[in-house]
């Protein structure tokens, strides 16, 4: 029997595929319970109606009054003195072994662990790869102009971004007569501030950075090492030397994680769906499909065209290439979580050179999030739609350079978006509760907004390092 061997990928796929069919199932089987608020009544007395006899006299309101004397008849119809509680019931659960045994526990612990396992990665190789990179580089201009070029281009391909949800969710308005119902709840967490989102990106303590995973700390931090290497002489050679050893070393490890990516991928997207399943998205079924459908525009239209005008590059390798890096945005829908594997895609098989690819990539993950933004662009007018808000050209051109800028300050971790929504919605004076309407489909719609996020830092990645002399051809269109 001849035994065929699957490549990584393909095991990272299959297990996305199982995990998806595995989830929807258990979901089936046994639907995740929500705690539901009820108001009990409770009856503390009930008298059943009767009829006594007593003295006039002792008539309420004096039936003597009325000139009636002696014993009277008096009627007593029947009563109940209650009250009305409000308790948080939990129904019961059919199959509830479903959640203790697999989804909470099984799959939750395989996606947790795996979950770590990148995550432990991020911030060491970031720091490493980042200090590598700036220390070998001979020009130190060139890294201003590096830095330049790729700031300008994640600005510009997020304002592309947001404006295409705009157009496109004015033309199809799904919010239109959408029925708001008692919508839920959402309470917005506090969004930073444009000034302390500057401030905040040189760091005071490296340690508390790094502790923090900040990630634009980090990288300031790191290129600021490197530069004072390259400008310490021998020193700094020899200490270059190690930090490459430390890079080896490093990106070994990355391949360890990949190799139990299969399992990881499988976990939380099955854990992800059986808690999900679809059952939220009938009633958004028109904001859903157009988030999804801009976001799919955006990675397969906009990306590879603009890869191909700038560098000539073919696209369709580029997206072959990203798709494990995608499949890894979208089961951890995290841009931070999928940094490792980005940065070794982007290095080891689209060719960018590490004094390119270690700056623009853990950037992209902080600053660059085009998927997002779409989000954006499409939530907030459905909310003023399904207000009844009327929006002005000035306050869509506010939520373009608000959701732009938001997106520079805040970290590429799940739900994010969510905070950066809630910025734009204060911007144009919309209400933030509004975020409650499209809460339930959030969740699904943010794994799929990660992954575009992903694409575009490494499509920019290969503009700059194309644009700089630093990208290798014979990798890029390579098999591997
Ligand atoms: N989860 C996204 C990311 O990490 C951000 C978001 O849209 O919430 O890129």
């Amino acid at each position: 029997m001849p035994t065929t061997k699957l490549s990584l990928t393909q095991k990272i796929l299959l297990g996305l595929f199982l995990g998806l069919i595995t989830g929807l199932l258990l979901n089936r089987i046994s639907p995740p319970v929500e705690t539901v608020r009820e108001e009990v009544r409770e009856v503390l007395m009930e008298a059943a109606p009767a009829t006594i006899r007593m003295p006039a006299a002792d008539v309420r309101n004096g039936a003597e009054g009325l000139g009636v004397t002696g014993e009277v008849e008096v009627h007593i119809p029947a009563s109940t003195v209650a009250q009305t509680r409000t308790i948080d019931r939990t129904p019961e659960q059919r199959h509830a072994w479903v959640h203790t045994i697999l989804t909470d526990g099984l799959f939750h612990v395989v996606g947790q662990i795996f979950l770590a396992g990148l995550m432990v990665l991020v911030v060491p190789l970031v720091f490493v790869s980042l200090v590598c990179g700036t220390a070998a580089l001979d020009d130190i201009r060139r890294l201003g102009r590096v830095g330049i070029k790729t700031v300008g281009f994640y600005l510009f391909t997020t304002a592309v971004a947001i404006s295409l949800a705009l157009v496109a969710a004015l033309i199809v308005r799904p919010g239109a007569g959408f029925d708001l119902g008692d919508g839920g709840s959402f309470t917005a967490r506090e969004a930073p501030s444009l000034v302390q989102v500057i401030i905040d990106i040189f760091p005071r303590n490296p340690i508390n950075a790094m502790a923090q995973g900040n990630m634009l700390q980090i990288i300031v931090f790191a290129i600021l090492f490197g530069l004072a290497m390259s400008l310490a002489g021998e020193a700094g050679k020899r200490l270059l030397s190690i930090f490459e050893d430390l890079n080896v070393v490093i990106m070994r490890l990355v391949w360890l994680i990949m190799e139990i990516a299969p399992y990881g991928v499988f976990a939380l997207i099955a854990r992800t769906f059986a808690a999900q399943g679809f059952d939220a998205i009938p009633p958004l079924f028109a904001y859903f499909l157009l988030v999804l459908a801009v976001l799919v525009v955006h990675a397969l239209l906009t990306y590879p065209l603009l890869l191909k005008l700038t560098t000539g590059l073919p696209p369709l390798t580029f997206l072959r290439k990203m798709r494990e890096v995608q499949i890894f945005a979208f089961s951890t829908a995290s841009s931070n979580a999928t940094l490792p594997v980005t940065l070794r895609t982007v290095e080891e098989r689209l060719g960018v050179k590490r004094s390119v690819g270690s700056f623009t990539v853990p950037l992209g993950a902080t600053i660059n999030m085009d998927g997002t933004a779409i989000m954006q662009g499409v939530a907030t007018v459905f909310i003023a739609q399904a207000f009844v808000v009327d929006l002005t050209l000035v306050d869509y051109l506010m939520v373009i350079l608000t959701a732009t800028l938001a997106s520079i300050g805040t970290a590429g971790v799940p739900g994010v978006g969510l905070i950066m929504l809630a910025m734009v919605l204060n911007q144009v004076g919309l209400p933030v509760e509004g975020i409650a309407l499209i809460l339930g489909v959030d969740r699904l719609l943010d794994m799929v907004r990660t992954a575009v996020n992903v694409t575009g830092d490494a499509t920019v990645s290969c503009i700059v390092a194309k644009s700089e002399g630093d990208l290798d051809e014979e990798v890029f269109r390579g098999k591997i």
